[in-house]
């Protein structure tokens, strides 16, 4: 932040410290690397973007980064004690880091398709002699499952229940659900573990941006997914490009023969330094260990907060909306008709990126809309009054 943003920033965040902050504290940093490099960096009003580089990790992991950066260690053996304590955290046989959600679901898939014999696993992606579908709800059938597919397996589409029973025989690898879409689909996610067991076919879940509610990270371990795959570096707060797979121990070992150190496989790519790897521990224990209730009480307050002060502009009606699957968090949708007021909503996410400081939030046709729980200490009052502003400028 160059200095007059800087002094500007600071007139318009709250004076007094009678006022509750919200959001999280963040030091400072030593080198300003932002401001070297010349980087626009701005209040995330917008949510866990991998574009937006997602999260700002907590203090406590860039201790623990910075603890174990100091030292050597054999990279199976972190990986196997860090394992063992996400394993307990989350209630699962066994777990691992990795590259983020997605590589959890190349390494799983791979695991599944090659169990722990090494020729299988040097011949991946080609598949001679191994399984070669997996099996996904019509609805399910997003992006991601290129994650799938990168290990050389083929997707196949099921609507019904009784569609997937009729689909599965001696070529389907895996079924994989994708959790975000679980009220799109017709098939619920114990029918898809129940089919899975029924069948001696391992189920793997995409729960990437599934926390909170923080009993997601074992809920699906204990309902009986074979596989569960989550970011490291949304809600959670550890390294963004770190994630886990967790589940049954078998699979787990197997899935670890595709990734580093070991190097002739396709999981080569998605390294993970002691660093991350024990940086996600070090977020998944912060996680575990904050208070919810009141996280979700002060996010509540400051959506409520912030919507009271948009709507001092005439004609602006909000509503606060909890998405029920993934990004579970009070959203503030912020609307109004173009007759009332002529702004449109994409102009105000422009002006509002192009203030200062420089603030990012989604724009749709009828508005736009926020959320608040990656905003830092304070930012949310900054939001507030720079949305008024924008908004009263308009006719
Ligand atoms: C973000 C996301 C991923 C990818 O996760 P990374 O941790 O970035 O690798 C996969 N699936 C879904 C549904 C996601 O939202």
């Amino acid at each position: 932040m160059k200095r007059r943003e800087l002094l500007k920033y600071l007139s318009v965040a709250p004076a007094g410290a009678a006022l509750p902050l919200g959001g999280f504290a963040m030091p400072a940093p030593k080198k300003d690397y932002i401001t070297e490099l010349g980087l626009r960096s701005f209040i995330n009003a917008a949510g866990t973007y991998t574009a937006m580089t997602a999260s700002l990790m907590y203090p406590e992991v860039m201790e623990a980064i910075n603890a174990v950066s100091k030292s050597y260690v054999m990279l199976d053996e972190v990986q196997d004690k860090v394992g063992e304590r996400i394993a307990k955290i989350c209630r699962a046989e066994a777990a691992t880091v990795t590259a983020g959600c997605w590589s959890a679901m190349v390494l799983g898939t791979a695991g599944v398709l090659t169990g722990t014999d090494l020729k299988k696993i040097a011949q991946l992606p080609r598949l001679d002699g191994m399984k070669s579908v997996v099996l996904v709800q019509k609805s399910h059938n997003s992006g991601y499952v290129h994650a799938l597919t990168n290990t050389g397996v083929r997707i196949v589409e099921i609507e019904t229940l009784e569609e997937l029973h009729k689909a599965i025989n001696e070529q389907t690898a895996m079924l994989w659900f994708l959790n975000a879409h679980a009220n799109l689909g017709k098939i619920s996610h114990e029918e898809w573990v129940a089919a899975g067991k029924k069948h001696g076919v391992p189920t793997m879940i995409d729960i990437a941006a599934d926390v909170p509610p923080v009993e997601n990270l074992w809920r699906f371990n204990e309902m009986g997914f074979d596989l569960v795959c989550i970011s490291g570096g949304k809600a959670l707060r550890g390294p963004q490009s770190a994630g886990i797979l967790m589940g049954r121990k078998d699979l787990i070992k197997a899935a670890r023969l595709s990734a580093p150190p070991r190097g002739g496989t396709i999981g080569r790519g998605m390294k993970v330094n002691k660093e991350e790897i024990v940086g996600m521990l070090a977020a998944l224990e912060k996680y575990v260990s904050i208070d919810h209730d009141k996280e979700w009480k002060d996010w509540m307050n400051q959506v409520e907060y912030i919507a009271a002060q948009a709507k001092q502009r005439k004609g602006i009606q909000t509503e606060i909306v909890i998405p029920p699957l993934a990004n579970h968090t009070p959203t503030l949708n912020i609307q109004w008709s173009t007759g009332d007021i002529s702004l449109k909503p994409a102009e105000l996410q422009l002006a509002l990126r192009n203030g200062a400081p420089s603030i990012e939030v989604l724009a749709n046709d009828k508005g736009i809309s926020l959320t608040v729980f990656m905003l830092r200490e304070g930012e949310y009052k900054i939001v507030a009054k720079r949305i008024l502003e924008e908004l009263k400028k308009s006719a």
